[in-house]
């Protein structure tokens, strides 16, 4: 069977609405890829080129793989997501036919946003891994892939890692991933929107101030502050499968849940 049938076009439904703060990265992500998929020709009037690859660093649930997904969406774009390791192995033996068959499918569906999560896996620095064979051969193909996209401007690439350290610097070239773009820790007001985004359906009891929850959980990522909210309801319904809304008392016993050694941080 042919390889092609395995690359996933998607159409995500994610919003920049359903990103909480992170608006610096959002911004970004708007200039270096909204901009070009929706005007390249506002581009092309003043003689430059956009961005080929967009760089995303930031630890493990800071919502890189979110932000991807509504700039595809918010581009009008298609989106094909492939994980690092997923091409390392799905492809056995034929990686660069993995690759190629991305950037081919990319093309018929565009506009497309292609996003290589945990890039790392598969671009770490050359010669250094166990499987350096493969890695290499990966690495050389999505360089020319990349190194031949000179005319398209309706393929927009994003990839993402939480190991920049380790990435091959031949990736990192002024025409292959050159726009690095940080997803940080989110601070007091970046946790405050991610709470709004994820209780925004549930009906909270009085008690309830979202900036308190903010206020408590520092250290949290966006994907820590989401089971927060879906603890929160489930230690609701297992007392009170009848219960109206979700009190202070669900959130503090799923903050300590979903981070035991958090308060013993905090005080120390
Ligand atoms: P990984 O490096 O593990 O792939 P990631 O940085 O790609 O992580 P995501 O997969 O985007 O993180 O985030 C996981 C989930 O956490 C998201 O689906 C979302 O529900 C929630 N989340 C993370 N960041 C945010 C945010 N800024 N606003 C709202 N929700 C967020």
């Amino acid at each position: 069977p042919s390889a092609l049938r395995e690359v996933m076009v998607q159409v995500p439904n994610i919003t920049w609405d359903d990103v909480g703060g992170l608006d610096l990265a959002k911004q970004e992500l708007q200039e270096a890829v909204e901009w070009p998929l929706k005007n390249p020709e506002k581009f092309e009037k003043f003689g430059i080129t956009p961005p080929k690859g967009v760089l995303l660093t930031g630890i493990p649930g800071t919502g890189k793989t979110l932000l991807a997904k509504a700039v595809a969406n918010e581009s009008n774009a298609n989106f094909i997501s492939v994980k690092g390791p997923e091409l390392l192995s799905k492809w056995v033996g034929d990686s660069e036919k993995g690759v190629r068959e991305v950037f081919k499918k990319a093309k018929q569906a565009s506009p497309t946003v292609i996003f290589f999560d945990e890039i790392d896996s598969i671009a770490s620095e050359r010669g250094s891994g166990l499987d350096s064979g493969v890695t290499q051969r990966v690495v050389n193909q999505l360089l020319t892939e990349m190194d031949g996209m000179e005319e398209l401007h309706d393929v927009s690439i994003i990839a993402a890692t939480n190991r920049k350290d380790i990435i091959d610097p031949a990736l990192l070239r002024p025409g292959r991933f050159d726009r690095h773009v940080e997803v940080p820790l989110p601070d007091e007001t970046s946790r405050e929107a991610i709470f709004k985004v994820h209780t925004q359906k549930m009906p909270l009891a009085d008690d309830v101030d979202i900036k308190q929850l903010a206020e408590q959980t520092e250290g949290f990522v966006g994907a820590d502050i989401e089971a927060v909210c879906r603890e929160a309801v489930m230690l609701t319904l297992r007392k009170d499968i009848d219960a109206e809304e979700i009190n202070l008392e669900a959130f503090e016993e799923a903050m300590n849940k979903v981070k035991p050694d958090h308060s013993a941080e905090v005080e120390a």
